[in-house]
């Protein structure tokens, strides 16, 4: 890390104007890592602004409106503007730049950039000047936080960048419960909390901050839409267009549903469709073992993590369940 750091702060030295990206439907990590480095790089005087490709879920709202900015990307001329003349790119929680879906024409054609990896997903693309690429660790964000350290910079962590850190390692890990639980990972949460942060109130504003529509449908489709694969450990729950208007579904009213599977014995591999305009959208999630990162590569043209992962079907609901049974039952 030591020699990489080292060209970092070369390139940073010298430039002035930093765009940051993350991925598309961000997430606590997208959102927390991203906004800690671009208020690092504010502080330390230069014009950053950080972009990501669509909204994010409503229980995140209070991430970027108290802690810094995040610029939603609608193809703006200023938006375009400022990424057309960055002088450095920082790719932040993803591992190849569609995940930055509609910002990536605008990005590609500024070859001139320095571009910059940060991220935790395994097999990232090689085309960055400088990666910053650590699957072994839980969250981009505890890779920002290393950044900051290894760089000198602890100074400028305030507690509104220990707040988005810790943002990034709690929802990244399920609030502590799964992925590289590393004794690293709690000498960071301790430097953290020592900036003045109240975790437990923090657990209240991430976790029990959801709507009463979105624990009533968590309700109906435990109830009515989760099957369990006879004979295999994989249980999968699917979400269709009229049960979305039942419930007066927004984005991000479903995050975390795919994990409900996960909590019962005996069942290791868990996926969640959603019918979306344009796609089904499949997550998936396994304990142990399980490689579901390599699932939905195979058959979601999608990628993730070991035990976290995610895919795109275009054939709608029936054919990506089947393609998901039919795999299961392949094992
Ligand atoms: P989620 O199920 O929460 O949407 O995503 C879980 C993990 O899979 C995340 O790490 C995310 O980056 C990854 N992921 C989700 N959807 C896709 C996709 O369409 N393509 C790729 N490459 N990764 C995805
Ligand atoms: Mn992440």
């Amino acid at each position: 890390m030591n020699k990489n750091i080292d060209k970092l702060k070369a390139i940073i030295g010298r430039s002035s104007k930093v765009a940051i990206f993350s991925h598309t439907n961000p997430d606590g990590d997208a959102l927390g890592s991203g906004i800690a480095w671009s208020n690092i790089l504010k502080k330390m005087g230069h014009d950053v602004r950080f972009f990501v490709p669509n909204s994010y879920p409503s229980f995140l709202e209070w991430v970027s409106k108290e802690l810094g900015e995040t610029d939603i990307f609608f193809g703006k001329e200023d938006q375009k503007d400022f990424i057309k003349n960055a002088e450095v790119m920082f790719f932040m929680d993803l591992n190849n730049l569609s995940r930055t879906d509609g910002m990536a024409e605008t990005i590609f054609p500024n070859k001139d950039a320095k571009k910059i990896l940060i991220d935790h997903h395994p097999e990232p693309d090689t085309d960055f000047d400088i990666s910053f690429s650590h699957p072994e660790m839980s969250s981009t964000s505890l890779i920002v936080y290393n950044l900051i350290i290894e760089g000198g910079l602890e100074h400028l962590l305030d507690i509104n960048i220990a707040t988005a850190l810790y943002v990034g390692m709690s929802t990244d890990t399920g609030n502590f419960t799964f992925g590289n639980l590393n004794p690293e990972l709690y000498s960071a949460l301790a430097k953290i909390v020592n900036q003045g942060i109240n975790p437990a109130l923090l657990n209240v504003r991430l976790y029990n901050n959801y709507t009463k529509d979105r624990m009533k449908l968590l309700g109906h489709l435990l109830d009515n839409k989760m099957v369990f694969i006879e004979n295999t450990e994989a249980a999968y729950i699917y979400l269709s267009k009229a049960d979305q208007h039942a419930f007066n579904f927004k984005q991000g009213d479903s995050e975390g549903f795919v994990n409900y599977p996960l909590y019962i014995e005996g069942v290791n591999l868990s996926a969640m469709f959603i019918q979306t305009n344009e796609c089904i959208k499949i997550s998936l999630r396994s304990k142990g073992d399980i490689d579901v990162n390599n699932l939905a590569r195979k058959y979601f043209n999608g990628g993730g993590h070991k035990n976290a992962s995610g895919g795109k079907c275009f054939e709608g609901m029936e054919k990506a369940i089947e393609t998901f049974v039919n795999a299961v039952k392949e094992k």
